[in-house]
């Protein structure tokens, strides 16, 4: 269906969700701009041994490094479900590519990359080009300004009619608030500064979380480290308790302080004598270029007020933000918002009313506020991914969410909790594989 109206949209970022965003906006035909201000696209799975000089990110003023990968990672979900819908993420068997289901991190780099290629979406990236501000001009156009590198004295200011927030959300560490943690003797690192564990042999770890990078990372330090404590809220008992196959690791309860003498208190009274503070505790949203005179704000991690976490009513459609959810499956979920986005632009989709869609954003935080929610988990997305992208998949007349996916979304998040050091390389879920595989053939036919 030719485009009701072609836009002049910029698509801030070119990791995953920009390349997404930008390839669904140009089938809509509109006219699109990615700035990066990186030198290529991928975003997150550029792994660089890169890391920050401030190892907890607090100084404001820091370098920033963008990723946040360990060189060991590997995806913690098979390829399949992480696949986007439009262009499979296939085993390739050629030489410098990894096959496995879970592969490594740069085996997602290059599956973005030939996604990239195949759309020709490098030729609408301004690499090494930062977006320093975002703001809507009196007319209504919203103004950007980038920076190329190395030319930082010369910023260009643009307009456009659109902007679709795409810069990510692993960069910026959230720590623990540990009382007396400011005068402990030990180092503190949060995992945004993770590679390897070389820096880690003989030292007593103490790791704070419980996410999947904790569990991966704890796994690797413990190989070289003396003892790894893993603070978390899951773990309430009193006992001691070893992580079972291993002799170093013990499950502990919350840290309840640092102490100057270079101790760490657990809840109920436990201390140990410690090296090193491991942050496995998340990321906070940032957009320091976006001035949207206070319209959307980012409070204890909750950006709002979007609608369906794409749209800030007031400034809807004009302004969007992809890949704001966690604890989903990202790439076909961007899929989803770059769809809805692009056809909204052109008119062929239609939105609420800015009060509608008010309506519908305090009765969602009413919602999670009666449950019990917390407001920084407002974007996570457990147990409704899948009801979300379908929703979007009806406004935009698309197929929903395949039930193979959903079923191997639910087996890879079981295997994660059940068999942390071997779901990666066994399962038993080869039907949906070959389910999965049909519709690929499909695909690519
Ligand atoms: P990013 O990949 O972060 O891209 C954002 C881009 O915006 C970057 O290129 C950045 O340079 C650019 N940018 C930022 N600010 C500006 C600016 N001001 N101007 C210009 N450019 C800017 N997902 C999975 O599907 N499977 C996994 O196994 C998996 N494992 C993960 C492991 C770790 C440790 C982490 C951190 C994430 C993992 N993810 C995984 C989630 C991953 O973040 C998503 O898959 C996805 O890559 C996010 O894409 P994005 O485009 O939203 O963000």
């Amino acid at each position: 269906m030719p485009p009701i109206a072609a836009r002049d949209v910029a698509v801030i970022g070119a990791g995953a969700a920009g390349l997404v965003a930008a390839r669904h906006l140009r089938r809509e035909g509109h006219f699109v701009v990615v700035f990066e201000r990186e030198s290529q696209v991928g975003g997150t799975w550029i792994y660089t041994n890169k890391t920050e000089p401030d190892p907890i990110g607090v100084d404001p003023n820091r370098p920033v490094v963008h990723s946040s990968l360990y060189a060991s990672l590997r995806t913690n979900l098979p390829r399949e479900a992480m696949s986007l819908r439009e262009y499979p993420f296939v085993a390739k068997k050629t030489g410098h590519r990894d096959p496995r289901r879970f592969p490594g991190h740069r085996e997602v780099l290059e599956y973005l990359k030939d996604y990239a290629t195949e759309f020709a979406i490098g030729e609408l990236v301004r690499f090494d080009t930062e977006v320093s501000r975002v703001s809507q001009g009196e007319n209504g156009k919203w103004e950007v300004r980038s920076i190329k590198r190395k030319e930082e004295e010369h910023h260009l200011d643009e307009a456009f009619d659109a902007v679709v927030v795409c810069t990510g959300h692993y960069t910026d560490p959230r720590i623990a608030q540990i009382p007396g943690a400011d005068r402990w003797p030990g180092k503190q690192i949060h995992s945004h500064n993770y590679r390897t564990p070389e820096p880690f042999q003989d030292q007593v770890v103490v790791i704070i979380g419980s996410s999947a990078s904790a569990v991966d990372i704890s796994r690797e330090i413990a190989s070289v480290a003396k003892e790894v404590h893993i603070a978390s809220w899951s773990t309430s008992n009193e006992e001691d308790q070893s992580l079972p196959g291993f002799t170093n690791i013990w499950l502990r309860p919350m840290v309840e302080s640092a102490n100057e003498d270079g101790s760490i208190s657990f809840q109920h009274g436990f201390k140990i004598s410690a090296d090193i503070i491991l942050h496995c505790t998340g990321y906070k949203y940032s957009f320091p270029f976006l001035d949207t005179k206070g319209i959307v704000t980012v409070d204890d991690n909750r950006v709002g007020p979007l609608y369906k976490h794409v749209f800030p009513p007031s400034l809807a459609p004009w302004l969007s933000f992809v890949g704001l959810p966690w604890k989903i499956a990202p790439f076909p979920q961007f899929e989803f918002q770059s769809e809805w986005i692009a056809g909204i632009l052109s008119g062929r989709i239609s939105l609420p009313s800015p009060d509608e869609m008010m309506k519908d954003v305090e009765a969602f935080y009413a919602s999670l506020q009666a449950s019990g929610v917390p407001k920084r988990y407002t974007h996570n997305m457990t147990g409704y991914q899948f009801e979300y992208n379908d929703w979007i998949a009806t406004q935009c007349g698309s197929p929903k969410t395949e039930e193979w996916r959903k079923k191997m979304y639910s087996a890879a998040s079981l295997g994660r909790k059940e068999r942390p050091e071997t779901y990666r390389d066994e399962w038993e879920d080869d039907d949906l594989v070959l389910q999965a595989y049909q519709d690929f053939t499909k695909q690519i036919s």
